[in-house]
Parts: structure tokens; C-alpha cells; sequence
């Protein structure tokens, strides 16, 4: 009898979508079905239908097919376990390296069949979530574990970058997988945005700046990049010429004088008019296709976010009017807040503002089934507080059939 010595083959490591398809991209995780009513606690059974990550419509899992590990036993499955992490778009520098234990056991789906799956697995934007957000291990039997725990089921990721899965654990041998569809059909996209700080309110709080395009900037990113849309500063350089420009990193604003009959810390709605232009049109909006003192605005269709001391009629934070509404300041959102927090960090006031030009719509509303879409855990919800901390933005219909992402992404402020 001659014996055949078969080499085994290299193991194939494959992504798979929250419809079981094999894919070459994944998403962020959404929340979108995170939520026990009536409470904003995350559901984090250990039935993966009801929980978190199980039930995120932007889950996926990995797939080992590898022979040389598969069971001999004709009933009990093996189990075998891979590292993940994520990258950047470089493919070299490490984005989020999972901690003191980045692995994921991987559990064989019937004895012998060789194929290993790991539980649902999901991307987050936001340190928040790595650090405060405890997930379920997906294995029966076991209980909930902490960023750097083995079988951790959230990483960081950039929405410019990639997961990597090595497998097997330790070998070095890595298999990469998008974030967001790329190629000519790139589903990502560009939320350019103007900022302004009024000359009063930067006079008061010279380090203003600094929190506009650090803290406030980053949190509006953190926020977008779920839904595959970066958010970034940009300055009309013939505005440029006229007014101080500040710039901190790769990102830069413009101080603007306060207009004539502008009271900075208690802007009414018929002043915003005044700041929008187009008379005295310091910011004329080439969003209305109007021209502006300084010739068309070379942004047409990009919002304009001024920072002022406060409102009259903003509910206390900020005051954005519809984009529909045929006022002159059409694309022009105001931040301030009525907390006693402005020339500090100011959390997603920024980042809601922007939600208001590129929807269209005034606060979200909790559709009929309100366990799996809390409002309060929105960025357009009245929430700002536990899990809704990272303020979330879905891609399904509210009660006003409203769908955030697909809204958003039809905006004419949005670039391919
Ligand atoms: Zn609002």
C-alpha cells in the first residue's frame, strides 16, 4: 500500500456580510438595534438576535477554512483562534491593535467540516465605545468582557482603512478587508464645512479655535465616519484675504467681525440674516447662487458653521434654520450652547448642526418600534447622555419616513 502524503492546503480567511455573503468591504456598526425599550440600555443578551453587535445591520464575521485544524471527532467541533485588529490605509500602521488579548475564537460549524466561524464582530468610530462598552463574548457560557480581553467583539477602525485578521494567531500572516466599498463605485464620501467665529466671542475665548477645529471637528468626524462621510474644514481664499484665518494642524477657520445690528450673544432669527448675507452678505451663501460682496463664493453648496455667543430663539444650543426655507441664511447653521460650555469642548453641538442642512429635517422621531432605534441615542435626539453618548445616525426610516443616510447622502453639501 502506498501511502499519499497530501500537503495541506494554506487556510482561506474570508469576511461575511449581515446577509451571509461573502464580501470584500465592511461598515461601521450602527446601534440600530441596540436598544431595550423603553430604556437606552444596550442589549447585550447572549441571544445574538436581541443583542448589539448580533443584531447591528452592519455586522459581519469571519470565516477559517483550515483543514490541518479540523476535528477528528464525528461530533465535537474544534475551536481555533485568530488576532484581529485594524490598520490604516496603509496597510502597515496599526490603527487599533485590540489590547492585551487581540484574539477571536473561531468555533467549527459542524465536527470535521474544517470551516470556523467567529461571532458577529463590529467596527465603532468613537474611543468611547472601546473604552466604556462592554460586548458579550458570542460563546455560550460566557459573560461580557473589556476592550483587551480575548474575544472582545468591537474595534476602532478609520473609515480610510482596513481590519486585518491574522491567521492563525501569532503567525504573522494577515488577510486585509476594506472599510466602505472603494473603486469607481467609492461609496464614501466629503462633508466640506466653513467655520466662522465671531470676533466678539474669539476675543472672549482666544483659545476658541483650538476647541472648534480639535475637539468639535473630531466629534463631528467620529459621527460621519459611520456613515462613510469625512469631515473637513474648508476656507474660500478670497474670504481668506479679508478675514483672520486660524489655522491648528490641517484645519482652519475665519474670524468675522460682528454685523451692524447683530447682537452676538443673542442672535434673533431675522440676525442671521444679517451674518449670512447676502446684504450686508459678509458670508454670502453660494448655496442660494447668490453673489456676495467678494464676488461668488468659490464653495457654492458647502455649509457654513458660525460659532456666536448665544440665541434668542435656538432652544438653548444652537439654531439652524431648514435648508428649504428660502432665507438668506440658507446653509448656514449658528453654534453656541446655553451650558456654560463654549471656548471649551463643546461635544456634538457641531456635528448636530451639520445634521440639520444635510437632512433637511428638524429632530428625529422614534418610528412605532421604538426598542431597536431609541431617539434618544440619535444625534438628532434629545439624548446626549449614557450609551447615547456617541450620538448615532441610522439608515432606516424614522417616524416621519425620514432615513438619515440615505438623506444625507442625497444632499447637494455633499461631495462624491
Ligand atoms: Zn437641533
Amino acid at each position: 500500500m502506498t501511502l499519499i502524503s497530501v500537503a495541506p492546503q494554506s487556510p482561506i480567511v474570508s469576511f461575511v456580510d449581515a446577509s451571509h455573503s461573502v464580501t470584500d468591504y465592511v461598515r461601521f456598526g450602527l446601534y440600530d438595534g441596540a436598544f431595550d425599550p423603553p430604556s437606552v440600555l444596550l442589549n447585550n443578551d447572549g441571544d445574538e438576535t436581541k443583542n448589539f453587535v448580533g443584531s447591528d445591520s452592519r455586522r459581519f464575521f469571519v470565516r477559517v477554512v483550515d483543514m490541518s485544524t479540523m476535528s477528528t471527532s464525528a461530533t465535537k467541533r474544534r475551536q481555533t483562534k485568530m488576532v484581529w485588529q485594524t490598520y490604516e490605509d496603509d496597510r502597515k500602521t496599526v490603527h487599533d491593535h485590540g489590547g492585551a488579548d487581540p484574539t477571536i475564537t473561531l468555533v467549527e460549524t459542524a465536527a470535521g467540516s474544517g470551516i470556523f466561524e467567529s461571532p458577529w464582530l463590529m467596527l465603532v468610530s468613537d474611543p468611547w465605545e472601546t473604552q466604556k462598552v462592554k460586548t458579550t463574548t458570542g460563546i455560550a457560557g460566557l459573560g461580557e468582557v473589556a476592550y483587551g480581553s480575548g474575544d472582545y467583539r468591537l474595534r476602532l477602525a478609520s473609515m480610510f482603512g482596513h481590519i486585518a485578521v491574522e491567521y492563525p494567531a501569532g503567525s504573522g500572516d494577515r488577510t486585509f478587508c476594506q472599510l466602505f466599498r472603494r473603486g469607481v463605485a467609492d461609496e464614501r464620501r466629503n462633508v466640506p464645512v466653513q467655520l466662522f467665529i465671531l470676533e466678539s466671542l474669539y476675543k472672549k475665548y482666544p483659545l476658541l479655535p483650538d476647541y472648534v477645529l480639535g475637539p468639535d471637528l473630531e466629534s463631528a468626524r467620529r459621527v460621519y465616519a459611520r456613515m462613510g462621510m469625512w469631515v473637513w474644514s474648508v476656507v474660500d481664499p478670497v474670504q481668506a484675504k479679508t478675514f483672520k484665518k486660524v489655522t491648528v494642524g490641517k484645519e482652519s477657520l475665519l474670524i468675522i467681525p460682528v454685523p451692524a445690528g447683530v447682537n452676538p450673544d443673542n442672535v434673533t432669527n431675522d440676525q442671521r440674516d444679517l451674518i449670512a448675507g447676502p446684504i450686508p452678505g459678509l458670508l454670502a451663501s453660494g448655496a442660494s447662487g447668490t453673489t456676495g460682496p467678494y464676488g461668488k463664493m468659490a464653495l457654492t453648496d458647502t455649509i457654513r458653521a458660525v460659532y456666536v455667543g448665544g440665541c434668542v430663539d435656538g432652544q438653548g444650543v444652537a439654531c439652524r434654520d431648514m435648508d428649504h426655507m428660502a432665507r438668506a441664511c440658507r446653509g448656514m447653521v449658528l453654534v453656541a450652547d446655553a451650558q456654560g460650555k463654549i471656548g471649551s469642548d463643546m461635544g456634538s453641538s457641531l456635528a448636530h448642526e451639520i445634521c440639520h442642512m444635510l437632512t433637511d429635517a428638524a429632530h428625529y422621531v422614534d418610528p412605532p418600534i421604538v426598542g431597536r432605534y431609541h431617539g434618544a441615542s440619535n444625534l438628532m435626539g434629545g439624548g446626549g447622555t449614557g450609551v447615547g453618548s456617541p450620538q448615532r445616525l441610522w439608515d432606516a426610516p424614522n417616524a416621519n419616513y425620514l432615513n438619515q443616510s440615505e438623506t444625507m447622502r442625497k444632499s447637494h453639501y455633499i461631495r462624491g
